[in-house]
């Protein structure tokens, strides 16, 4: 998905056909184009799935799992572990929605992620990207240098702590992982099968499980099935939520 969407986004129309699935797909250019189709259908995957827009289709999403896979190979004995939840994305989530309200649409382009993506290529392809930028009073220029500062961040922290903009910065992934409690179905450890090897919290970039507990929080889970693979004892599974129990409390004790 993320040769696809840097094809659309470097090539525009003159792109194969099937590269303007990547934009089509994405959560918030079919709301700002009002058309809702891919943003209702993700909606309701949301709530059956839980994040697994954040698995397939957003291209910053892919980058850092290319990343972490990168520093994988790089370095194989680097391990995520556990990190208790930080409530920084609640002020940038509300920052977003409020600057869209208000419409201060620099702020909300400065942290979507789709927008992070067009902004940096337009070094590439200024003329599809300047009249987003010229709209709200920004050059191409300091777009791009917005853009291109935001996704070396992005890569940054992936490589050091895996899937971090996802989970403590991103307003649309966070925003999905509000629903967690909600969604059909969940990841949860099996606390009779797991024998505490501590192989999926080693792999989860990110860093949500926390084995010791038992824990999972899908909230910010990104449903890459990595525990799951990993798993030796068919311990961690993608199951059915059947509500609030002790592996996946609505509220994270202190880590
Ligand atoms: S959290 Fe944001 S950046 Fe990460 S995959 Fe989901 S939408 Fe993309
Ligand atoms: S490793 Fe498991 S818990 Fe972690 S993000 Fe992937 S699916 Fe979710
Ligand atoms: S990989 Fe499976 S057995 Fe090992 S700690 Fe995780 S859930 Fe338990």
């Amino acid at each position: 998905m993320l040769f696809v969407s840097l094809l659309w986004l470097l090539l525009g129309s003159r792109a194969p056909v099937y590269a303007l699935i990547s934009e089509e797909s994405q959560i918030i250019p079919s709301a700002i184009q009002a058309t809702f189709g891919a943003t209702v259908a993700w909606i309701i995957a949301t709530l059956l799935f839980g994040r697994v827009y954040c698995a397939t289709v957003c291209p910053v999403g892919t980058l850092q799992d290319l990343v972490v896979w990168s520093r994988r190979r790089l370095d194989p004995k680097h391990t995520f572990r556990y990190q208790a939840p930080k409530k920084i994305w609640i002020f940038i989530l509300l920052t977003y929605v409020g600057s869209l309200v208000a419409g201060i649409w620099a702020v909300a382009f400065a942290i979507e992620p789709w927008n992070i993506m067009r902004s940096a290529a337009s070094a590439v392809r200024p003329a599809d990207i300047e009249t987003t930028w010229q709209a709200i009073g920004i050059s191409v220029g300091v777009g791009f240098a917005a853009g291109a500062v935001a996704l070396a961040a992005i890569l940054i922290c992936a490589w050091k702590w895996g899937r971090a903009f996802c989970t403590e910065v991103c307003p649309i992934g966070t925003a999905l992982g509000c629903v967690h409690s909600q969604t059909l179905m969940h990841i949860a450890i099996d606390p009779d099968k797991c024998i505490s090897c501590m192989k999926c919290e080693d792999i989860c970039a990110s860093r949500c499980i926390k084995v010791s507990e038992r824990l999972v929080d899908n909230s910010r889970c990104v449903r890459c099935f990595d525990c799951t693979a990993v798993c030796p004892n068919d311990a961690i599974r993608f199951q059915l939520n059947r509500g609030r129990n002790r592996q996946t409390p609505l509220m994270e004790p202190n880590a």
